[in-house]
């Protein structure tokens, strides 16, 4: 599967994953693909408002996406508060 930007740390700028865009990024989608992870794997993309539709239908169709969260909300749970 073509994947957009590789993005996977937190600590790099926070902009979407879409191809192309440089929009800072609003929502996290948390996905697992069950062929090459454990089930309880996250693999994230980050979205702009206006890409999250899209990015969570090309994880959806494929039966990917597990979650949509604001990014606030993703790294408030991520820092366990
Ligand atoms: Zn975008």
């Amino acid at each position: 599967m073509n994947s957009p930007n590789p993005q996977d740390s937190a600590d790099s700028a926070v902009i979407c994953s879409a191809k192309g865009c440089r929009a800072a990024a609003v929502w996290v989608l948390a996905w697992n693909n069950p062929k090459l992870h454990t089930p309880d794997r996250r693999k994230t993309w980050l979205a702009c408002e206006e890409h999250r539709e899209h990015l969570s239908q090309f994880l959806g169709v494929r039966g990917f996406l597990k979650d949509v969260v604001t990014l606030a909300e993703w790294e408030a749970s991520a820092a366990g508060r």
